[in-house]
């Protein structure tokens, strides 16, 4: 738990997602996903993405890398599931010790 930064948890009944994270606040859909270790994991390896790109960089990338994807796909899951911090986000998430290893921009390769 120590690779964990700290949040405030905040549940957001309209939340178009599970979950989000919005640096350093972390939103949840309901209270029961508050405590779902896979989707804590995954939103702190967002957290990690975001301070890296200084916020306002990663929100950048995560559009642009969005509407190239659209263009290419033509379809909206397909377009975010390959939006490369999610790909590592997700690739990742099952992995307690990820939080732990990772390198700097490891979404960098994924793009
Ligand atoms: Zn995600």
């Amino acid at each position: 738990m120590t690779s964990y930064m700290k949040y405030w948890p905040i549940t957001l009944s309209f939340l178009p997602a599970q979950a989000m994270a919005l640096y350093p606040f972390m939103l949840f859909k309901t209270k029961n996903v508050q405590t779902d270790e896979r989707i804590i994991r995954h939103e702190q390896i967002h957290f990690r993405q975001q301070l890296e790109m200084l916020i306002i960089f990663f929100y950048i990338v995560y559009l642009l890398n969005y509407l190239s994807n659209l263009a290419r796909f033509k379809n909206h899951n397909k377009a975010y599931y390959h939006i490369s911090f999610e790909r590592e986000a997700y690739k990742n998430d099952n992995d307690r010790l990820y939080l732990k290893k990772r390198k700097s921009f490891a979404w960098v390769k994924m793009i």
